[in-house]
């Protein structure tokens, strides 16, 4: 995705890491091993469409460090997904998983494509295809992929079909399952829900009374659409949403539940009639306690940063801020939670579905979701100290607990 800052993706989050890196005084080596991934692969993906022609897509897996575990993270189907964007993704996973402790390094995929033109004949074709390219770098202990942008449940039901038929009936292969294929209860609301926990935390630093509360959340995908379900039952007044169609506004509150059933009637939720038209700009802009952006990274940039009305932000996407806007936002007072906190909801559920896949055993949703709240708050808490403690920005000092947790395990595996 083009960063309208005309600063790429990669180089944004590598400018992040960079910051840290200079307040922990890192040597060049270390920043050198830390700033560049392990493994790149980029494969092709022939597969005949339904109308006979074959058609030839782009997939890409980057493994970014895999110094505290085996790589994790997510696959997206996307017409904007390049090497770029997949390395800086990859990048955000290692500090995500060491920042909330997780034994896993980082990792993330791509296919370019835009699946909303694929029938689900051609999506199965394209899941399996790119599983059956990249399965000789991923595996349980290896590399274990998971649900992103346009991928869902169902296409890793495919992609762990497809590892298996290689490898051996293999449920660890990916994470974000459907529960009837070894997935984890709690797996596909806990980027959203983990994403409220942390607000919730959050809300007493800021004073925020989340009873009195408005909120805008951009995107009404997997992560938006739950988290603004969460919130709502926390009592915020959602009073804006959008999808890739556009926003709806409505100062009353809108109704989630009503919301969510129109998204599945309707396939969007842009047209939803009780609520004012607006653009995904004009969104972003409105006055509201707190602003979730959860759809696509670089939204939050240069030129509306400086109209941002929004009390508190919340990362709900990866990178949505870009680090331009993200000065404009610290001068102005207006905190930001970074996305390595605020959705790794999504990353910690997938290792206790890991940790239940490979020991054959299911931990219902109470114990699920006790233990991601315990993990998720408890390291909202530990940046938030160390933030101020340090006198850094949020999302400095979530990069710097990251960064020195992956630095310890390079050093002790006689890497740097
Ligand atoms: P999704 O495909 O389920 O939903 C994406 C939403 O964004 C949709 O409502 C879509 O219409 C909307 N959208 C797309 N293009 C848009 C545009 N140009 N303007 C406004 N809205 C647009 O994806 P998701 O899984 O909810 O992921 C959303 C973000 O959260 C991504 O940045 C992803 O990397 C991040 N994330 C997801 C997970 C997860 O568990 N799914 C975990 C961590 C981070």
């Amino acid at each position: 995705m083009a960063i309208q800052d005309k600063v790429k993706i990669n180089e944004n989050t590598q400018l992040l890491f960079e910051k840290a890196a200079d307040f922990l005084n890192l040597s060049e080596e270390a920043r050198f091993l830390l700033k560049n991934p392990y493994r790149e692969i980029s494969v092709q993906i022939p597969i005949k469409l339904d109308n006979g022609q074959f058609k030839v897509f782009n997939g890409y897996r980057v493994q970014h460090n895999g110094s505290r575990g085996p790589y994790k993270g997510g696959i997206r189907f996307h017409p904007s997904v390049d090497i770029d964007e997949v390395r800086a993704l990859a990048a955000l996973m290692t500090w995500k998983t060491a920042v909330v402790n997780i034994p896993f390094g980082g990792a993330k995929g791509g296919v370019n494509c835009d699946p909303k033109k694929l029938s689900i004949n051609e999506l199965e074709k394209l899941s399996k295809g790119y599983m059956s390219k990249i399965d000789l770098v991923v595996g349980p202990y290896r590399d274990i992929p998971a649900p992103d942008m346009n991928t869902n449940a169902q296409v890793m039901a495919w992609m762990m079909t497809e590892y298996s038929k290689k490898h051996g009936h293999t449920l660890a292969i990916v994470t974000g399952k459907p529960i009837a294929l070894g997935g984890s209860y709690g797996r596909e609301e806990a980027t959203g829900r983990g994403c409220v926990y942390v607000i919730k935390e959050a809300s007493k630093d800021f004073g925020i009374d989340l009873t009195k509360s408005t909120c805008i959340i951009q995107g009404f995908g997997n992560v938006g659409s739950n988290a603004a379900k969460f919130m709502e039952e926390e009592g915020s007044k959602v009073i804006g949403v959008s999808d890739v169609q556009g926003a709806i506004y409505n100062k009353q509150g809108l109704d989630i539940k009503e919301l969510l059933k129109y998204r599945e009637e309707h396939g969007t939720i842009s047209t939803y009639p009780k609520a004012e038209k607006l653009t995904n700009e004009e969104l972003l802009e409105l006055e509201c306690d707190i602003l979730i952006p959860a759809a696509l990274e670089g939204v939050i940039y240069y030129d509306n940063a400086p109209r941002i009305k929004a009390k508190l932000i919340v990362e709900a996407a990866n990178a949505p801020v870009t680090i331009r806007a993200d000065k404009i936002l610290e001068e102005r007072k207006i905190p930001v939670i970074p996305d390595i906190i605020a959705n790794a909801g999504g990353v910690i559920v997938s290792y206790f579905e890991w940790v239940q896949n490979l020991q054959q055993f299911t931990w219902d949703l109470d114990e699920i979701n006790f233990k991601l709240k315990k993990k998720i708050t408890k390291s909202y808490r530990d940046i938030y100290n160390y933030a101020k403690e340090n006198n850094l920005s949020l999302r400095t000092a979530a990069f710097v607990i990251g960064i020195q947790r992956v630095v310890e395990a390079t050093k002790l595996r006689g890497w740097i």
